[in-house]
């Protein structure tokens, strides 16, 4: 078997993996991000909804962006129609095409000296004395024995990389959000608000969205919980089912299944030579399935303390833990919100949802935020949401 040596080798380039090498070559590592997909960014399994502080982080190129959205109108099952306008929520501000964004991001890895290889796929791990020290990868070249001081696990929602290593990354079908998506085309849709719709029939412990992808074309797509679905009831009977009621002269472009890690982040995301980031350490809020701004925030934290912890030669996992101390004060604290308002929300029937939708219908809520939205609720259902309030407070 060939052999090859780095200073870190990233697995998964999507925004966790391209971002943590992009910071880790620009202080002159020694890199190589593997991808087992041959293209980065396809295929798309994301409604691609973005809020706009993400340009705090990476700069989005305008070809990156197909929409910019002022808000989110979230229905109620029985239509009732709730107004967002802001910035702070997730998925909403611009709508990407992430089939270049993430290219884009992956592109700025390479030019920091990072090497990056698709087609590239990591099926093992390579551990000495308890450490990991590389992995082994699959290619059209053969296999190869990639040795480096350190593992970065970026390999989404999927993940073995943890695994590996002794993390239990295991997810339980209540955790998951089981998705299916259409682009479409030629659909009557407001261009100026992502849209969200709530209701047992509608996506069952999950919700559907329609995000404009500019033009008259739009991501429609939902996700329900990996606990409810089934024989007949998978995500795409849902999806039919909406688009038919919904869009029923719309063309379907192109088709989308994936999943969302809905379990809150994992309890240790770092091991003696190895760190996870993003999906591979459900860095996602649970609430709203959005997790690219964690991926792309936790990738330069990381980032960050490899190149440290490669200045010291100290790749322990008491050395790599100042990565999730980072994390967890930067936006622990939004999952877990996230996480408790998901398992409350997720519990809740159709009539208690419409209650809520009326709550807030005609009232304009500024602030486009989880949060914001959650504690408008709470203000106005006291009762109702005696459990929930207590989550926030
Ligand atoms: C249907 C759907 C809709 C979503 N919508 C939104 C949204 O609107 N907004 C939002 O913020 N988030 C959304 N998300 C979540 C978002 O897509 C993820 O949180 C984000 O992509 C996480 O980035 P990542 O880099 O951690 O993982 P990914 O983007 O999943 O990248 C992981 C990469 O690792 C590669 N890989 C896996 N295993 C290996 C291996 N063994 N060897 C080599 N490479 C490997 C994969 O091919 C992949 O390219 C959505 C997810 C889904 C499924």
């Amino acid at each position: 078997m060939k052999e090859e040596r780095h200073d870190a080798v990233v697995v998964g380039a999507g925004p966790a993996g391209s971002v943590t090498a992009k910071t880790a070559a620009e202080h002159g590592l020694d890199v190589l991000l593997i991808e087992r997909n041959q293209e980065i960014g396809v295929p798309v399994k994301c409604a691609e909804g973005v809020s706009k502080a993400i340009e705090k982080f990476v700069p989005v190129d305008k070809r990156c962006i197909c929409a910019e959205v002022k808000g989110a109108n979230i229905y109620g099952p029985d239509g009732t129609k709730v107004v967002m306008q802001g910035g702070e929520m997730e998925e909403v501000g611009y709508v990407l095409e992430r089939r270049i964004f993430d290219k884009t991001l992956a592109s700025e890895a390479a030019r920091a000296g990072a090497a990056v290889r698709v087609k590239t796929e990591a099926y093992g791990i390579i551990e000495v004395n308890g450490y990991a020290k590389g992995v082994y990868a699959r290619s059209v070249e053969g296999d190869t024995r990639i040795y480096a001081n350190v593992v970065i696990g970026a390999d989404g929602v999927e993940s073995r990389v943890g695994r590996w290593m002794g993390i239990n990354t295991q997810l339980l079908p209540s955790n998951i959000s089981v998705c299916a998506e259409f682009l479409m085309c030629d659909v009557e849709l407001n261009k100026d608000y992502s849209e969200f719709f709530l209701g047992n029939e509608v996506a069952p412990k999950g919700y559907a969205w329609v995000f404009p992808k500019g033009g008259d074309c739009a991501n429609v797509g939902l996700g329900i919980g990996g606990d409810v679905s089934g024989e007949k009831h998978r995500a795409i009977n849902y999806l039919r089912a909406f688009v038919r009621n919904k869009f029923p002269d719309g063309k379907i472009v192109a088709e989308m299944y994936g999943a969302v890690p809905l379990s809150g982040p994992l309890n240790e995301s770092a091991a003696d030579g190895l760190i996870l980031v993003g999906d591979a350490a459900r860095q996602v809020n649970a609430l709203t399935g959005g997790g690219i701004l964690y991926a792309i925030q936790a990738g330069e934290i990381a980032g960050d303390v490899i190149v440290k912890a490669s200045q010291e030669n100290n790749f322990s996992k008491r050395r790599l833990m100042e990565y999730e101390s980072r994390w967890r004060s930067t936006f622990e604290k939004r999952l877990e919100t996230g996480f408790k308002a998901k398992e409350f929300f997720f519990g809740l029937s159709d009539k208690d949802l419409n209650t809520l939708a009326r709550s807030l219908a005609g009232i304009k809520i500024t602030e486009l935020s989880t949060s914001a939205l959650l504690l408008e609720l709470v203000k106005r259902n006291p009762k109702m949401l005696l459990g929930l309030a207590k989550i926030l407070l």
